[in-house]
């Protein structure tokens, strides 16, 4: 008889609000963290395309946090009116190590 292993999972609800920032890491260990709230200039984008320390370029899937931004700006006076009308779901394994 085989032996299984079960993962006990938690849900954490997160409110739209508490999801503002979204963080990027390069491969050289730069974090580069930004406001999902924030609009871009308009001759700007919200996502990078490169690392601004060693100019390694992003992933070109990185430029989806643009419509992301979009998105989120868009449903921020919703949420701030009504905090409970949209939120997110993450699984939190018991075995997670803090
Ligand atoms: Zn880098």
């Amino acid at each position: 008889m085989r032996a299984t292993m079960l993962a006990m999972y938690k849900e954490r609800v997160i409110s739209l609000l508490d999801l503002r920032w979204v963080c990027i890491t390069c491969k050289c260990g730069t974090s580069i963290t930004m406001d999902l709230s924030r609009k871009p200039r308009q001759d700007a984008n919200f996502a990078p395309v490169m690392c601004q320390v060693c100019g390694e370029l992003f992933d070109t899937s990185i430029r989806n946090l643009n419509d992301l931004n979009v998105a989120f700006r868009a449903m921020l006076e919703l949420a701030k009116g009504s905090p409970d009308t949209v939120t997110f779901i993450s699984r939190v394994s018991d075995d997670a190590k803090p």
